[in-house]
């Protein structure tokens, strides 16, 4: 998608600070933490939003969780926790549409969510 902000991201023609990458995905800090550590981990391929996925994307949807775990035992948060949330579409906020994992640690987060 060439006029996606996180496609861009994932070519490398925006700046990001990317803490974990393989073959399918990709992981940076998000520009507006909400939490003291506040990573966005997507897919290397463009799907917009949890409605556009194809029971194809259901392994790299598997990618996106073993990412979420591998960064939380690189930044030592497994044991004290962390929260990852996708959101989807205008009531739960979702503002770029290309799907991101959330990823949040690093405080006591609250339940439930705003
Ligand atoms: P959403 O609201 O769609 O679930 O989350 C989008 C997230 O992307 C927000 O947390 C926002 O701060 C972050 N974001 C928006 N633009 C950029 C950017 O250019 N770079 C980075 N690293 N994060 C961004
Ligand atoms: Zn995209």
């Amino acid at each position: 998608m060439s006029n996606c902000l996180f496609c861009k991201i994932v070519d490398k023609e925006i700046d990001s600070d990317i803490v974990y990458e393989d073959e399918h995905v990709i992981a940076f800090n998000d520009t507006n933490p909400q939490a003291p550590l506040h990573i966005l981990i997507i897919p290397r391929k463009h799907i917009a939003t949890i409605n556009d996925i194809d029971v194809a994307d259901t392994i790299l949807l598997g990618n996106l969780f073993l990412a979420a775990r591998n960064i939380a035992q690189q930044l030592g948060v497994d044991k004290n926790g962390y929260r990852v949330v996708m959101n989807c579409n205008r009531d739960a906020g979702q503002t770029v549409f290309h799907l991101h994992l959330h990823f949040l640690a690093g405080r006591p987060l609250h339940w439930p969510p705003g």
